[in-house]
């Protein structure tokens, strides 16, 4: 599969980026054996970059099916935001992914402003001493808003943006998806890796995945796209659609036939907290009369309203 140099660095990455997020217990749960299998296969198919969060929970996977490739690239992410938080997060990634380099480390930022890099100022401290000490190559921000992609773009210490674009402009905060370009290309301008995420809006683009994914695979300042994978047929999709060979029928009907899950509001012992809306980076969760409710026409199942709610009031089924 085609390597790009991202950014700066001695980083070269697979255009496709195995994610993760799907497979952990936020959402499809699947057994670790199957998700181990599907990493494992994807490496042996020459797919070198595989993406995971703190929050994920899906180290377990990634340490099982990448036993003995140590090539292999990771980039994780955690919401720390104190220097001893991102120590722990740091110190957690390399336990259970059992390496002591982490290739990419992100400040996980979702849905923050410009200003994150002053809130979690102690958290990007703490980054920049362990890529000093070298057990971590880059230093990275992950986010939905387009304003941060455009601060990030002025930080001499980020050197790879993990920004959300797809065609149909969804999920992305503060903008649209011309404006999300805007802000990418000046990032790619000023030296910056990028690499994408939500390129099927969480699903919603599934209809249209050939046009979705090349949208974003036209774009020079994308080196390289994740997209999550839970079952084997989406993994034999993605290895020849990335691998520029034809895509069988039958294969592309099984991929589409995967009903998307979403989260689900059980309202059975909502507190009205508002976490969850709080949370949402889409903006997809309000609170009615008497209780939250979710409108799917935003969301993107990113599945961050789960682990927030102190009830255990939102499955994603
Ligand atoms: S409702 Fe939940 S899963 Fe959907 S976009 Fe919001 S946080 Fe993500
Ligand atoms: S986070 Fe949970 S308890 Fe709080 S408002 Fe949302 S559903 Fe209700």
């Amino acid at each position: 599969m085609k390597k790009t140099r991202i950014g700066k660095l001695d980083l070269r990455v697979t255009e496709f980026c195995f994610g993760t997020l799907p497979m952990g217990p936020l959402q499809a749960n699947i057994p670790l054996d199957y998700g181990a299998h599907l990493i494992r296969k994807a490496w042996d198919h020459g797919v070198n970059f595989f993406d995971t969060a703190e929050s994920y929970q899906t180290y377990p996977y990634l340490r099982e099916g990448l036993i003995d490739c140590s090539e292999a690239i990771i980039a994780t992410k955690s919401t720390a935001s104190t220097y001893e938080e991102m120590e722990k997060s740091i110190k957690k990634a390399q336990q259970e992914l059992d390496r002591s380099l982490i290739n990419i480390f992100h400040l996980h930022a979702a849905r923050t402003t410009p200003t994150v890099f002053e809130e979690r100022k102690g958290a990007f401290e703490c980054l920049k001493d362990y890529k000093k000490k070298g057990f971590i190559q880059a230093i990275g921000i992950s986010t939905h808003a387009v304003d941060v992609v455009e601060k990030a773009a002025e930080i001499p210490d980020i050197d790879i943006i993990f920004p959300i674009i797809n065609i149909d402009g969804m999920g992305i905060i503060r903008g649209n998806t011309s404006t999300m370009i805007k802000a990418i290309q000046k990032a790619y301008l000023r030296g910056k890796g990028i690499y994408a995420m939500k390129v099927l809006a969480g699903g919603h683009c599934i209809d249209r995945i050939f046009d979705a994914i090349e949208f974003v695979r036209n774009m020079r300042e994308i080196s390289s796209i994740a997209i999550g994978v839970v079952r084997e047929v989406e993994l034999d999709f993605h290895l020849l659609n990335f691998n520029q060979q034809s895509v069988p029928k039958e294969l592309l009907n099984q991929c589409l036939d995967r009903k998307q899950k979403k989260p689900i509001l059980l309202n059975n012992f909502c507190r009205k907290c508002q976490l969850c809306i709080e949370t949402c980076p889409s903006g997809a969760i309000t609170m009615g009369s008497d209780r939250p409710s979710i409108n799917y026409e935003k969301c993107i199942a990113c599945g961050y309203c789960l682990p927030v709610c102190p009830e255990f009031n939102i499955r994603f089924a």
